[in-house]
This record gives structure tokens, C-alpha cells and sequence, in this order.
């Protein structure tokens, strides 16, 4: 035996050309949505992908399998909204059972959590991260341009009582809408044990000229007179946390603009037509339909690698680069 009796698979990872670990993959399982957020979606939707373009849930387990034999270990399931998938629990079911996953997450507007947390939770979800922008119903109906915010409290409530835990809600950063509510949603984190995440508007596909309302999380971050930053401890995050003394939860500031975070990027993403995207702002997108076609791995397993090897060293927006094509509900965040 080459590597001894104590030899431990979970030492694989894949490491990119500029020596950051990948072991991150969020996977795209639908284009749809049950809202239209104003930043994210145009008013009259998208042409859908079409259900023949639109990678299947055996698919979709068969490339975390391979993405696990090359190190992979994070997954998430996000959308466009992803609870409109169709069968989705079946899904969280098949890549929860995958040997070598370590935490199967999710991303949500979480209007229909309240329905569904208990199922997901026991089919086996770790966790999920809500959107929602404003605690003001009426602003709420105004951003995802007619969702019920009392629908999306309901199923914060679900999630937590079901353990898909800790709770983070992200709050997307936009000057003129909800930069008045910043105190609002910190004063959450010293009620409940939840990360509340705030998050930069990004400039990406038809909706970039929504751009208009970028506000820096720093500047928010002003209004927290009182919390204190809390110490990474060691543990890469994407967010800097504060929390007032004695509080349960966090405040979070994740800034992909301001101060990118790409030299600790450690994710692909898999669009819901199957492309691999390697930056969240790039084009460049790498096809595993045709991989999917051979009975054998060692084709997607070659395409995950290559597209490993494809990451840009950090986005370019700051630099004048032009939005990324793809819209954000085609990629899921
Ligand atoms: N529908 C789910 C949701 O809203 O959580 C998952 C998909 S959504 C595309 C993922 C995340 O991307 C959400 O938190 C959403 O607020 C965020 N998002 C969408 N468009 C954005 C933009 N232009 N800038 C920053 N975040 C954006
Ligand atoms: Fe739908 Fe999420 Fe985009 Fe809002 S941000 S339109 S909920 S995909």
C-alpha cells in the first residue's frame, strides 16, 4: 500500500494554478423563480432553458461523485430558485448520501421553506442561507416585484426549527432601497443565533444597469456603532463578522467589489445546462453534457479538472471588465 495503513482520501484536494484549494461546488438546478427581483431577473422572467437542456438529477449526482474522487467537498444547491425544481428533496437525498460530502448547503428566497424545511432537512441538508433585502413588506413587494415577506419569516422560522442551521440570511446591499435598514437587520443578530449577511450589488447580465444602487458594505458597515469585529480564528470566510456584546448572531459584510475576495476562491460553479463556470464574472464556461454521454467518469472527470485549472486569478469589474453575459439566475449566486 503506497500511502500506509492510515492513508485518508479526505488529503485529496485539486489546487489551481495559483495554489488556492477548490473544494467547493455550487450547482445550479433550475433558471426559474417564483419572484423577479428587480436586480436579478427581468420583469417578464427568462426564456427557460427548455427540460431537454436542463440537466437531470442522476447527472447531477454522477458529477458530485466525480467532483468528491477529485477533493470536492461543499456542495450547494441553489437557481434560480431551487425549491421550484420539481423532485428537488430527491435530489438532496442523492448527493446528501454521496460518501466524502461534508456539507450540503443551500441557497434560498426561502418562500416556500416553511412547506418544505422538514423534508429537506430529513433527506439530508445541513443548512440554507434566505435572501431577503427588507423587513418591510411593502418594499419587499416592491424588490422581488410581489413576494409576500411574511412567507419568507415563515420559513426562517421552518428552517431553524427544522436544524438547517446556522441561519444566514443575505441581504443585498442597495443604495436609496435599504440602506436605511441596516440597524433594523443587525438588531436580528442580537435576537436571534442567525448570520446576517450584508452583501454588494454586482453588475451581471441584463440587470447590470440596476448597477446604479451599489452602495459599499463599508459604508453600511458605518451604522454599526457598538458591534465589535469578531476574530476570524483561522477560518477563510468570505464575510467579515461583528456582533454586539452578548448577542447570538453576527453581522456579516461580504464585499466582492470593494475588496474582492478572489485570492481565497475556492469554488466552481455547475449551471443548470450543465457548463461549468469557473468566476462568477467570467464567460468562459466549460460543457460536461458531452461527458455525460460516455458510461465511463474519466471524461467529466478531465472537464472538472481542466475547468480547476481555468480559474481566473480574480474578476475584473473593478478594472472596467464588461458584465458577465450570463444573468445572475442562470447562475445562481
Ligand atoms: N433564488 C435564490 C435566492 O434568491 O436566494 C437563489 C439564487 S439567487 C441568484 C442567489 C443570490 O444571488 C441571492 O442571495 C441574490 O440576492 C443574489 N443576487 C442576485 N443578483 C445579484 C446581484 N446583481 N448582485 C448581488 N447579488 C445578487
Ligand atoms: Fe429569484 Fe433569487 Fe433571482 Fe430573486 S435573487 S429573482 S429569488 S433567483
Amino acid at each position: 500500500m503506497i500511502f500506509g495503513a492510515a492513508f485518508d482520501p479526505s488529503f485529496i484536494t485539486m489546487t489551481d494554478r495559483f495554489g488556492r484549494s477548490i473544494d467547493y461546488l455550487r450547482i445550479s438546478v433550475t433558471d426559474r423563480c417564483n419572484l423577479r427581483c428587480k436586480y436579478c431577473m427581468p420583469e417578464d422572467g427568462v426564456a427557460d432553458i427548455g427540460h431537454k437542456n436542463i440537466i437531470g438529477f442522476e447527472a447531477i449526482e454522477r458529477i458530485v461523485r466525480v467532483a468528491v474522487d477529485l477533493g470536492f467537498r461543499k456542495f450547494r444547491i441553489t437557481g434560480g430558485e431551487p425549491l421550484v425544481r420539481r423532485g428537488v428533496v430527491g435530489l438532496v437525498e442523492r448527493i446528501a448520501s454521496v460518501s466524502g460530502v461534508d456539507t450540503l448547503a443551500m441557497t434560498s428566497n426561502g418562500i416556500l421553506l416553511s412547506r418544505m424545511a422538514a423534508e429537506l432537512a430529513a433527506a439530508g441538508l445541513d443548512r440554507v442561507n434566505i435572501s431577503l433585502d427588507t423587513l418591510q413588506a411593502e418594499r419587499y413587494r416592491d424588490i422581488t416585484r410581489g413576494g409576500e415577506l411574511s412567507d419568507v419569516l415563515a420559513g426562517i422560522r421552518a428552517a431553524e426549527t427544522a436544524g438547517l442551521t446556522p441561519i444566514r440570511v443575505n441581504v443585498v446591499a442597495v443604495r436609496g432601497f435599504n440602506d436605511d435598514e441596516v440597524l433594523d437587520f443587525a438588531r436580528l443578530t442580537r435576537l436571534y443565533p442567525w448570520d446576517v449577511r450584508f452583501i454588494e450589488l454586482m453588475p451581471i447580465g441584463d440587470t447590470a444597469g440596476f448597477g446604479s444602487g451599489y452602495i459599499s458594505v463599508d459604508e453600511l458597515g458605518a451604522a454599526l456603532q457598538g458591534y465589535e469585529p469578531v476574530s476570524p480564528n483561522g477560518v477563510k470566510a468570505v464575510a467579515r463578522y461583528y456582533r454586539y456584546p452578548g448577542a447570538p448572531g453576527r453581522v456579516g459584510l461580504i464585499s466582492p467589489l470593494s475588496s474582492h475576495f478572489c485570492g481565497d476562491c475556492n469554488k466552481l460553479r455547475l449551471t443548470a445546462d450543465g457548463r461549468l463556470k469557473t468566476c462568477l464574472h467570467s464567460n468562459r464556461e466549460i460543457d460536461v453534457k458531452p461527458a455525460l454521454g460516455s458510461a465511463d467518469d474519466a471524461a467529466l472527470k478531465a472537464l472538472l479538472s481542466e475547468a480547476v485549472l481555468a480559474k481566473e486569478e480574480r474578476h475584473l469589474i473593478n478594472d472596467g471588465e464588461a458584465p458577465v453575459r450570463r444573468g445572475m439566475n442562470k447562475i445562481g449566486g
